[in-house]
């Protein structure tokens, strides 16, 4: 019975870790690297063929995002999640892999025009639909036998819509132990989801640690904060742009509004329309508006009851086509548009940074996390002109910040879910989370007399005897090039053996050729050797 952490160690994506139980092997989240890559991860130590099963904490492509390259790679066995993750995965799972086949296209233009080979995407649409056809959907707080020794029981966290952590029990050789997988800890006080829901006890615990070492700023009105730029901006004439994350954080945007709506927050501008402008939100956005209400929270199962739609609301106008995305620049009303993606570095939203930033009466409003060096980071930090389709667009709109909407939980949060544990785990794992944050999570444990540790990738664990049996050290990226420059050395070194056999092959062929022929090219070999020695 044993784990050992692949991915998201000391690092915030990429979750994967590997369970063995019974001799059979599991995975725990099969997420994508995104971003900023600090450590190396190690391969996976099994072919993708001997997974019996993956157990899904959610939908997020950290942690969901490499399920079609599993499948691609021979795994056929069962994908364990909530139902609104399995239906939230069926969309972002075929947008993932539309998104790896357009890189992989451009990619092999660029290659071809170099006179390279064409690049073949990490997988296609159809490894898409392989791995969203071996899900299977659970209920939340149901225990489930998935596998010889495996029972598992998924508890909302509060992180999305659909989010779980994982409880299991795990049972070799007569001996069980529990562990506990936290997923992705949410943040309290979300619109539409529940607050994490805490667990009873486990033995040991792997918790995320994306913002271990921090404090999120005071949750302030978010939605009061929202009603007001929006109204000061629609005074002037202005739209309100918003770069969302198609799925979550535009439905939650989608609630704060229609909060604003119903509540009459916004004087003078009576049916303003709403645009959602990204196809995977239109779509994210059907399967919020479809879902029992087991995954709200009270305060949205009660608008349910009353038969108000918790995301909907007049005015809202949905563009799937690029056709009617166009369309919207012909609005000349005050207005919302809410487009994808989140950060501004891809997607329709960079049209409508375009055709809104130069003018002073617009607003773009961040409502998330911008990673450094992104355009959305770069307009945050107040960014004069910035480039868009080959042009400088002058920054002229009004700048903004929608404060208190991060989705996870931070440092106290996460002691806060902790506490709800009526003992101390025996061991505490501490994963996804930068490496500062991660160690500072860790260190803040320890001094708090927990027994954590933050594993690199590769890094294992006996659970049976509760020993670590591979403790290794993060091999940084820097270190991945240079093996790929042995690698190189070893191809040269490779093609040096090739050439010498070749020799030794028209050596061979030399016999019957004159004496003279043979003493020449002997004495030319003799000559090589000498001078190489
Ligand atoms: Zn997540």
């Amino acid at each position: 019975m044993k784990l050992q952490f692949i991915g998201a160690a000391h690092e915030v994506t990429g979750s994967c870790t590997l369970l063995e139980v019974c001799g059979k092997q599991y995975l725990v989240d099969c997420g994508m690297e995104q971003g900023a890559d600090t450590f190396q991860n190690i391969p996976l130590p099994v072919a993708a063929g001997d997974i019996e099963a993956v157990f899904l904490t959610h939908a997020h492509i950290d942690h969901s995002g490499m399920l079609p390259k599993l499948y691609k790679d021979g795994f056929r066995g069962q994908i364990y999640a909530t139902g609104a993750t399995c239906d939230l995965c069926s969309i972002m799972l075929r947008d993932s892999a539309h998104i790896q086949m357009s890189e992989a296209q451009w990619r092999s233009r660029k290659a071809q025009r170099a006179g390279g080979e064409p690049v073949e995407p990490v997988y296609d649409l159809n490894d898409a639909l392989g791995a969203i056809s071996r899900f299977r959907r659970c209920s939340y707080g149901e225990p489930v036998q998935a596998a010889e020794g495996i029972v598992l029981r998924f508890t909302d966290i509060g992180h999305l819509l659909g989010s779980a952590c994982i409880e299991m029990w795990l049972t070799e050789q007569g001996e069980t132990r529990k562990i506990v997988f936290s997923g992705d800890v949410g943040n309290k006080n979300q619109p539409l989801i529940k607050d994490p829901q805490p667990v009873a006890d486990t033995e040991y615990l792997v918790i995320e640690s994306t913002y271990g070492g921090r404090l999120h700023e005071g949750r302030g009105d978010t939605v009061g904060e929202l009603a007001q730029i929006m109204q000061r901006t629609f005074d002037r004439g202005g739209s309100v742009v918003i770069p969302s994350f198609a799925v979550g954080r535009t439905q939650e945007m989608l609630y704060a509004i229609r909060e604003i709506c119903q509540k009459g927050m916004i004087h003078g501008h009576d049916g303003f329309p709403v645009y959602v402008d990204s196809p995977l939100a239109v779509e994210a956005t059907g399967i919020f508006l479809q879902c029992d209400d087991s995954c709200f929270d009270e305060e949205t199962a009660a608008l349910v009851k009353q038969g108000i739609n918790p995301i909907w609301f007049e005015g809202i106008r949905l563009s799937v086509t690029s056709e009617e995305s166009k369309q919207i620049n012909f609005d000349p009303r005050p207005k919302v548009i809410l487009s994808a993606s989140g950060m501004c570095e891809a997607g329709r939203i960079r049209h409508h940074l375009k055709h809104n930033l130069w003018n002073s009466a617009n607003t773009v409003l961040f409502v998330g996390y911008q990673a450094e060096n992104s355009l959305g980071r770069k307009l945050q930090n107040g960014a004069s002109s910035v480039r868009l389709f080959g042009e400088d667009i002058a920054v002229n709109a009004e700048i903004a910040s929608l404060h208190g909407t991060s989705g996870h939980a931070d440092q106290a949060g996460l002691l806060e879910w902790l506490s709800a544990f009526r003992e101390k785990p025996k061991k505490v794992f501490v994963n996804h989370g930068d490496d500062e944050s991660c160690t500072a999570f860790c260190k803040l444990l320890t001094d708090r007399g927990y027994d954590a540790y933050a594993p690199y990738s590769g890094g294992e664990f006996d659970l049976l005897t509760g020993v670590i049996t591979a403790d290794v050290q993060g091999q940084p990226v820097e270190k991945t090039a240079a093996r790929r420059n042995s690698g190189r050395a070893e191809a040269v070194f490779g093609d040096l053996v090739a050439a010498a056999e070749s020799l030794l092959a028209l050596v061979k062929g030399f016999r019957g050729r004159t004496n003279k022929d043979n003493a020449k090219l002997a004495s030319q070999i003799r000559s090589l050797i000498d001078k190489w020695k």
